[in-house]
């Protein structure tokens, strides 16, 4: 998947420090609101915001995501005060709930639920039917006259609270459960009445005295307390913790506790539960959307485990919950001016909502949506902007299969379409293997029976997810959709043996290793390997599709258009290449910020000229070398400039060192054994044997560090006199064909102003050389990347000579971290995982360090030359959570790689909508 936006520059992190640290909500009423994510967590401020509109939902309270770090500042233990404040607040809750705890007349049943700012869907753990003991369920058979649901809600709670909070696996628990069924002779667990169940209860009790040596807690007040820190526990578990890595999210934000009255969806045929969207969110269509199911328990749904039923036939069973859910989420979406996902649970034809919150939706929705919301008057484009993250732009762009391959297969089977895309690759059946074979270079479709949030690593790296079990807002197809891995979910007519790693359909036995696709968009599975084709978007760029008939496509320019009236940064692209620049234009770019000539070096029928010219021993064979590549470069860059239609272009002189137009030595060396062993010599021999001589003489130990950059041009000046007199004479030729360019020449590796100063002697004269012979005036610029730590530190000096910067923030990193770019992969992860890093820095700026770097190269550019150009065209030009960073130093563009365009241009208008310079 592609990176993701850095939810930290997006939204301030750090709470404001508050002396509640509890919030109450019921009776029409709440302490807290939508604004207070940070304190509440989403769902807790959804609950609040919920009430406050005068919503049926249950009464509770929020523990703000400030305990949660209490509780690890003080090594697990929760300070009197806040323990005082809980006690308060649980007795508001018992009055407006009109239920004790633990009463055996009327007892008080809650939900214990965790509660991130961002939602971690099934990362962290829950408690339901907190609050029974062998007291309560009796009182709860006394107020709902059904002894059977009572033990049935106290065994499942037993279960529930000894394997999350004690940490039993629930396979204890199950083999008892099954040992009861089969004592009694039944199949279901419907079918066990409330004197089986009372068994299950006390062989469960059993189970953890056994287990813990200790009776199961009683008294509802502990076993509060023992939720509620195991809840916090979670935030930290494996899961969890990779969830957050995989999304940029910050440990430090911690999650909420919500504790909530229980409604039950289990009380009999006229109560469900369930949850839905107020539009697809795999399609974006607009149409309400989700499942339910009838007489059941919180989790049921989303685990996947029974598949649900969808929320049309809702309107069958029970009409006017349904009506009233309907008319609830409708003003929930007018409310919040998003999509919203929410969760409900019906007890006895009553509606009650349990949560909502904006939905995670796949870029392809994300982008219908936005557009759709505007249309509809509900959002204002501005608005609108801020609905799309920028990275799921790319989305739109992934292949999709070739529809004349597509249909020569065919299907085997059909499952739900829960993520669009394409998906094709080898069949592994665990998520520890498809990280394995990824890593091996192998692309992989991860098949299971159902995802847990264990699989969260195997999910990240697949091309795809095929399960067999649940719906639509299962488990997988949450997370497939948010990742925007295609997915297929509820393939029921697979026959899965994950032990044995092979799966049967239809007369076929798939094994582990086997090719199958599948697409996302209509849900049909086959067993083959299928040629993919591009997405319509850059069928349209291309001209083979027209724009009118793609709606995808006019609605994504139509954004990206809004877009750009928002966005301060200009957006350029790296493109080396007349078809690049093309593309790139194509998607929105207007203007190059890099491009590396020595790429042009490597064309057809180039590399003998360019390997000519390193072998010179002296100056005149160099330059007639030159000569050669002179007309080769001039055609080239002519071609960039035309594509982009008089938009400025960068055009940096050579920058790697020479030895890697050269045969590798090693090579080299078993070619001249092998020519003297078989007896050659002459001619040949002599020239391998002269080439060998000159790669060796060019070795270096630290070529990175080495004779490249600014240094080659210094020390063959002639370098860079033929590719300024190509890049002129391509100028001059346009502005004689009436196109008027101002090429924009770079010196790259500068770390002293003398060097830069050195090479612009060579352009000057090159330049006015070549103006005079072409009889042709026009403007050009000379100036420098900023790559190196002494380029920023002096560049108030650089600043007299250089007409721009551009941040080279490859090398800065590189340079700055003394991490060499070529080898940091080793120990990058390593690195992350022990939280040295958070994330990538060649990937996502280290705003710290490097950062620190740009803008004191920013600061003191400008002080010298107030008017100096800035801009940035290391990677980091493409990363949303890096242009943040770039929108706040006030740099004057962005160059990024043609793809990723879109992607800035979105991310640019976001960072000037909610950054502003200088912060
Ligand atoms: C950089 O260093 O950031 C840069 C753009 O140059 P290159 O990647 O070619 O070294
Ligand atoms: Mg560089």
């Amino acid at each position: 998947m592609a990176k993701k936006t850095s939810k930290k520059t997006m939204s301030s992190s750090s709470s404001p420090k508050s002396h509640k640290h509890v919030y109450f909500f019921g009776n029409g009423k709440a302490d807290g609101n939508r604004h207070m994510k940070d304190l509440l967590g989403g769902k807790g401020s959804g609950l609040a915001e919920m009430t406050n509109a005068g919503l049926p939902v249950p009464p509770g309270l929020t523990i703000t995501t400030e305990v949660c770090n209490i509780y690890y500042k003080e090594k697990a233990k929760i300070p009197a005060a806040i323990e005082r404040e809980i006690v308060e607040n649980l007795k508001k809750l018992e009055k407006a709930a009109g239920a004790t705890l633990g009463s055996s007349e009327n007892p008080l049943l809650v939900s214990v639920r965790s509660g991130a700012k961002f939602s971690m869907p099934g990362m962290m753990d829950t408690i339901l039917n907190l609050g029974l003991n062998d007291d309560a369920v009796e009182g709860l058979k006394h107020r709902t006259k059904n002894g059977r649901f009572s033990f049935d809600s106290y065994r499942r709670f037993i279960q529930m609270f000894g394997n999350v909070v004690l940490e039993i696996p629930k396979d204890v628990f199950e083999h008892e459960f099954d040992a009861v069924k089969k004592q009694r002779n039944v199949k279901l667990d419907t079918e066990l009445d409330e004197n089986a169940l009372r068994e299950v209860v006390e062989r469960y009790k059993g189970v953890v005295a056994k287990r813990t040596g200790r009776a199961f807690p009683q008294e509802p007040h502990t076993q509060l307390t023992m939720a509620r820190d195991a809840v916090f526990r979670s935030w930290m578990n494996p899961r969890a913790q990779e969830y957050r890595r995989i999304y940029d999210i910050p440990d430090h934000i911690g999650t909420a506790v919500n504790v909530q009255m229980m409604v039950f969806g289990n009380t009999g045929e006229r109560s469900a539960t369930g949850v839905g969207f107020t539009r697809n969110p795999a399609t974006g269509k607009k149409e309400f959307y989700g499942e339910f199911l009838i007489n059941a328990q919180g989790e049921d749904v989303v685990a996947g485990i029974r598949t649900p039923q969808t929320i049309g036939e809702l309107e069958l069973v029970l009409p006017n919950a349904y009506k009233q859910l309907r008319q609830i989420t409708t003003r929930l979406e007018k409310h919040y001016k998003d999509v919203q996902d929410f969760e409900f649970t019906i007890q006895d034809e009553r509606l009650f909502m349990l949560q909502t919150r904006s939905g995670k939706r796949t870029g392809y929705a994300a982008v219908i949506i936005a557009t759709d919301l505007v249309a509809e008057h509900l959002v204002t484009p501005k608005e609108a902007i801020l609905l799309v993250d920028p990275e799921a732009l790319n989305q739109l762009l992934a292949p999709g299969f070739d529809p004349a391959e597509w249909k020569k297969i065919p299907a085997v089977t059909k499952g739900l379409p829960a993520s669009p895309g394409a998906a094709s690759g080898q069949v592994v059946f665990t998520a520890d293997d498809a990280v394995k074979w990824t890593r091996e270079g192998k692309q992989v479709v991860l098949v299971r029976r159902e995802t847990v949030p264990d699989d969260i690593h195997g999910m990240f790296v697949a091309q795809g997810i095929l399960t067999a079990t649940g719906g639509m807002t299962s488990h997988a197809a949450v997370v497939g959709r948010q990742m925007g891995k295609p997915s297929v979910v509820g393939a029921g007519e697979l026959r899965i043996d994950e032990h044995g790693r092979t799966f049967k359909i239809g007369g076929h036995t798939v094994k582990e290793g086997d090719y199958i696709s599948f697409d996302g968009l209509s849900g049909e599975v086959k067993l083959a390997r299928v040629a993919s084709k591009p997405s319509e978007i850059l069928q349209v760029l291309d001209g083979s599709l027209a724009a009118k008939k793609s709606d995808i496509y006019l609605r994504f320019e139509k954004l990206l258009t809004w877009a750009d009236k928002y966005r301060r940064l200009g957006i350029r692209a790296n493109a080396d290449l007349p078809d690049q620049a093309e593309l790139a234009y194509a998607f929105g770019a207007r203007g190059i910020g890099l491009c590396r000539t020595e790429h042009m070096f490597f064309g057809e029928g180039r590399i003998p000229i360019v390997q000519e010219m390193i072998l010179a021993d002296n100056e005149a064979d160099r330059r007639k070398a030159l000569d050669k590549l002179l007309p080769l470069q001039r055609d080239d860059f002519y071609g960039v400039f035309k594509a982009m239609h008089g938009s400025p272009v960068t055009i940096r002189t050579i920058d790697p060192p020479l030895h890697e137009f050269l045969p590798k030595r090693e090579e080299l060396m078993v070619e001249v054994a092998v020519m003297e062993a078989t007896g050659k010599s002459g001619r040949a021999l002599e020239e391998k044997k002269h080439l060998l001589a000159r790669v060796e003489q060019l070795h270096e130990f630290n070529p990175m560090l080495g004779h490249r950059g600014v240094r080659l041009g210094i020390t063959y000046p002639e370098i860079t006199e033929m590719q300024t007199r190509a890049i002129m004479e391509a100028a001059c030729r346009l502005n004689k064909e009436g196109l008027k360019i101002v090429p924009e020449i770079m010196i790259p590796l500068v770390g002293s102003v003398k060097e830069l100063r050195d090479q612009k002697v060579i352009v000057d004269r090159v330049a006015a050389e070549t103006m005079k012979a072409q009889g042709v005036k026009i403007k050009y610029l000379v100036g420098t990347m900023i790559e190196i730590p002494r380029g920023a530190v002096t560049a108030d000096q650089i600043a007299q000579v250089a007409q721009f910067f551009s941040f080279g923030t490859n090398d800065l990193t590189q340079l700055t971290f003394g991490f060499s770019r070529d080898d940091a992969g080793k120990f990058l992860r390593i690195y992350q995982e022990k939280k040295i890093l958070d994330k990538d820095p060649f990937a996502s700026i280290d705003t710290e360090g490097v950062g620190a770097l740009v803008r004191m190269g920013v600061e003191r550019g400008r002080k010298t030359s107030p008017d100096l150009k800035l801009g940035i065209c290391g990677e980091h030009g493409g990363d949303p959570s890096s242009i943040h960073f770039f929108e706040k130093v006030g740099l004057d563009y962005v160059s990024c790689s043609p793809y990723r365009v879109p992607v800035a241009r979105l991310a640019a208008a976001q960072a000037a909508l909610s950054v502003k310079v200088g912060d």
